[in-house]
């Protein structure tokens, strides 16, 4: 579901970053769910990281299981408070997110849109064109490796939130944190 902009975006055939929330953008909160507006904290060089990205000519899509909305811990309202938190705490930092989309179910729900299920991204993907040749998840755990690995997309881990135990159990290369991905990427907007 998307919960950032209110009104159906329509994106223009740029490439996008598909960035996890918790851990990634902001910090999680360990063994707990972020349930109040007031637990979400930026990484310090997450907006400076989203800003970069923007200019490489990435879109910026946020996608975000929260299944503290299905098991009870906060009411969809609270959520959407939280989600849209994040939107401003980011632009009063100058970075603007392009959208959020949320998966609110529990595991057990077997939805199509709780990652490493696809739905997310394709509900994105659905609105107007992206150049997914060209885009990437960025997540701090195996399951946003995993969504990547589902929708045909390269996928990069950062070693912030869970990143480590990730990093360690799948063996795979990893960043610093959003920042380093960020220097890392290519520049989109000059190459074709
Ligand atoms: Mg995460
Ligand atoms: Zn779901």
């Amino acid at each position: 579901m998307r919960c950032w902009p209110r009104r159906k975006p329509v994106f223009r055939g740029t490439p996008a970053v598909f960035l996890d929330r918790d851990g990634t953008i902001n910090r999680n909160r360990h063994g707990q769910y972020i349930t109040l507006p007031a637990q979400l904290r930026l990484y310090a060089r997450a907006p400076e990281a989203l800003k970069l990205l923007a200019g490489k000519g990435y879109l910026l899509i946020v996608l975000t299981n929260q299944s503290g909305i299905g098991r009870g811990y906060m009411t969809p309202a609270v959520s959407r408070a939280i989600n849209l938190k994040l939107v401003d705490d980011l632009r009063r930092e100058g970075a603007f997110l392009d959208a959020v989309y949320f998966c609110p179910h529990t595991p057990d729900d077997g939805c199509g849109c709780r990652k490493p299920a696809t739905g997310l991204l394709e509900e994105a993907a659905a609105s107007g064109r992206i150049d997914l040749a060209r885009s990437f998840v960025a997540g701090d755990k195996r399951s946003d490796l995993e969504l990547a690995r589902r929708a045909g997309l390269k996928g990069h881990l950062v070693l912030t939130g869970a990143g480590r135990q990730a990093a360690a159990r799948t063996g795979k290369r990893a960043f610093r944190d959003l920042l380093a991905l960020a220097r890392a990427v290519p520049d989109v907007k000059r190459t074709k």
